[in-house]
């Protein structure tokens, strides 16, 4: 058994003031930078979940670590990606395939500030450079609340809309608000994904039983530390929380 963290983020930018709701969801572009060069230091090679799909089999060893962004913000384009680039990592980003140049409208009533999403042409960028886009859904819709015709077009319409787009294949899937039921597991299975990530924290014990479309992650913000980072990727800290 491998254990292997796949790590959860969602806007690099800069870090909205305290009591700003959602909070959490920013780290600034420089604590990314780091973040990132820790994990290098520590002989970590940070990857999509395509890049991940050998390694979650168990077909391939190796110090790797999951890298994903929720969402699709214009700011993962501009920000994070250079950042990727300069350490020869690469990283999944989950599409809302109806929000393509669309906004976060889903955040809004919770009262987060309306950011803008990747439109179709940063997109194919970030496909053309080696990231891989994974499915959020159509309509960033909450699974355990839509009918079972509605939930199964969500993750089926969602893969094909964006492998359109792009003209490659989207085998990525993540919840949106990480919400679930087992019954989606089967569907996002049926529709063709290889795995599905949640808002569960822990990191993936990989095993012939693992279940591949429940997949924990690991929250990097911008109160964690290089210390706190370290405890979260090597340790056992994030497996019972
Ligand atoms: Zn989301």
């Amino acid at each position: 058994m491998k254990t292997i963290p796949i790590l959860m983020y969602h806007q690099v930018d800069v870090v909205p003031p305290s009591g700003t709701p959602l909070r959490n969801l920013t780290v600034s572009p420089a604590s990314f930078d780091w973040q990132m060069r820790c994990l290098k230091a520590w002989g970590f090679h940070g990857l999509s979940m395509r890049d991940l799909e050998p390694y979650l089999r168990g077909e391939l060893n190796a110090r790797v670590v999951g890298i994903t962004f929720d969402d699709g913000y214009v700011n993962t384009h501009e920000n994070a990606l250079p950042i990727l680039m300069k350490y020869g990592f690469t990283a999944t980003c989950y599409a809302v395939s109806h929000q393509i140049g669309g906004h976060n409208f889903w955040d809004v009533p919770a009262g987060m500030a309306q950011k803008p999403l990747m439109d179709a042409p940063a997109w194919r960028h970030w496909a053309q450079l080696g990231m891989d886009v994974g499915s959020h859904t159509c309509d960033h819709i909450d699974l355990n609340q839509a009918d079972e015709p509605v939930a199964k077009q969500q993750i089926e319409q969602s893969k094909t809309e964006l492998e359109q787009m792009l003209g490659l294949p989207v085998r990525h899937f993540c919840y949106p608000y990480g919400r679930f039921l087992p019954q989606h597991w089967e569907w996002v299975a049926q529709a063709g994904y290889a795995s599905a990530t949640t808002t569960q924290r822990g990191r993936v014990h990989t095993s012939p039983e693992m279940n591949a479309y429940a997949l924990p992650r690991v929250l990097v913000n911008h109160r964690t530390t290089w210390a706190h980072l370290g405890m979260k990727l090597l340790t056992a800290y994030e497996d019972n929380r």
